[in-house]
């Protein structure tokens, strides 16, 4: 698959002729379930887009039931910079429903496979953006980032993803899951691909009153050669699985032939990062997803009145996963809970935060593991606290709304690929670009 800096220089003949061969190649790989659906009118060059992201007069579902027939009406802000920079929206990619998920199988659409062996999950929730690029059906891929959901899948799936800081990206026309953790980011075959979409989708937006209003950028400066103190947490990976593990040790030792200075330092267990994001993110999500109530988007289901309506039309649109996290949400939010649950979890939020600026008081990156394992096999992680803690090396990143990359590091004895991940300080994505590209070169996975 030729790379998104190849295909930008590419004239128009020559990427109308790659748009056929690749629609052909999506067709014979139906199978994957990675795409929704193929739109094929645009002109420049040609990008995956996850089913959350608005792209006007297409259809858009957060692939979920309750959205069905829904137009979007309007461009998200990235889709308008993906058109002024000459690339262009080309499939929509599927999803765990409402981007709730690990592993893409709460989709309305069926479960999307893992390209490296179909036999286990791509990750999620933007696994169908992982597996499109990941099978070689997409240059690149736009996914959204809550909680893992762009670097899980991209470890999963053997792929470059970066989640950027928050508020780099404008979320205006993302389909919102919980709005203070919620980030677009790109999904790429390598470094600096991710620096090249990701200086194009980034900047100031007046759409989005969360956005930092910056417009500094990365893929002009890539410098792999600077010398960086990286952290390493020798205690948090104690309880990841043999093969990251080896990954981690592979991974210092490519760092340190790079000439960087590896340092060790704690963090706090992150057992309660998945307390406070759980409780965050539900209570977020129970108020988003209060405005789908079959009169003003998509499906209705109706009733002998409004209530019914209203009723009829959640029960059947939503899926089990988002009635649990809406059931959790109003749990935490009510009043008697309220304190115990949602303002300790706003409380531990604060914590890490600062755990995370104490460390970048004296480095430059830290490396970690992105997810405990290698993608599972289907069915693996329905055990529900299983699914739930295979978060537990990404949610503290978006608690603390730090940027972060997922490169792969090896491939296990099964030939499952294994990635890792760097996190910078707020707003030092250039940092991170470095970094990951000095690993990227030393580590020559492909
Ligand atoms: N797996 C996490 C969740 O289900 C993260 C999802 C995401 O980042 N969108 O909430």
């Amino acid at each position: 698959m030729i790379t998104l800096k190849e295909a930008l220089a590419m004239s128009k003949d020559e990427l109308n002729k790659f748009k056929d061969e690749l629609q052909t190649k999506i067709e014979a790989n139906k199978d994957l379930n990675a795409y929704i659906d193929v739109n094929t009118f645009g002109e420049g060059v040609p990008v995956a887009i996850k089913d959350n992201i608005q792209v006007k007069e297409w259809s858009v579902t957060s692939a979920s039931k309750i959205l069905q027939g829904y137009i979007a009406p309007y461009n998200a802000t990235v889709i308008e910079k993906l058109l002024a920079a000459g690339l262009s929206p080309f499939g929509r990619t599927n999803m765990d429903e409402f981007a709730m998920g690990s592993t893409t199988e709460t989709s309305c659409y069926g479960k999307t496979l893992n390209p490296v062996n179909p036999e286990h999950v791509p990750g999620g929730s933007s696994g169908g953006s992982a597996a499109a690029v990941g099978a070689g059906l997409a240059i690149a891929a736009l996914g959204s980032d809550t909680g893992g959901s762009i670097r899980q899948p991209a470890a999963y799936c053997g792929i470059v993803g970066m989640k950027p800081t928050y508020g780099r990206v404008s979320r205006y026309g993302l389909g919102a899951y919980a709005s203070s953790l919620d980030q677009i980011g790109p999904m790429t075959q390598n470094v600096e691909d991710a620096a090249i979409l990701y200086d194009i989708i980034s900047g100031s937006d007046v759409k989005d009153s969360t956005n930092a209003m910056r417009d500094d950028k990365v893929s002009d400066n890539l410098n792999p050669e600077r010398k960086l103190t990286i952290a390493i947490l020798p205690k948090y990976i104690e309880n990841a699985s043999d093969d990251v593990k080896e990954a981690y040790s592979k991974a210092v030792e490519a760092l340190k032939a790079q000439g960087h200075t590896i340092v060790e330092k704690e963090m706090m267990d992150a057992k309660y990062d998945i307390s406070a994001y759980y409780v965050t993110a539900t209570a977020e999500a129970t108020t988003n997803l209060g405005r789908y109530d079959g009169i003003r988007y998509g499906n209705r289901v109706e009733g002998a009145n409004l209530e019914e309506t209203y009723y009829k039309t959640r029960s059947e649109g939503f899926g089990d996963e988002v009635k649990r996290r809406i059931l959790l949400g109003n749990f935490v939010l009510s009043s008697g809970y309220y304190e115990a649950y949602y303002v300790k979890a706003q409380k531990t939020r604060h914590l890490i935060k600062e755990e995370y600026a104490k460390i970048f008081n004296d480095v430059d990156l830290i490396l970690s593991p992105v997810a405990p394992n290698v993608a599972p096999k289907f069915g693996n992680l329905q055990i529900r606290w299983r699914c739930i803690l295979s978060d537990i090396y990404t949610i503290s990143v978006n608690l603390a709304g730090l940027p972060a990359l997922s490169l792969p590091i090896m491939k296990n004895a099964a030939g499952m690929p294994v990635g890792l991940q760097l996190i910078a300080n707020a707003y030092e994505e250039q940092t991170l670009f470095d970094g990951a590209m000095s690993l990227e070169k030393e580590i020559a996975y492909k």
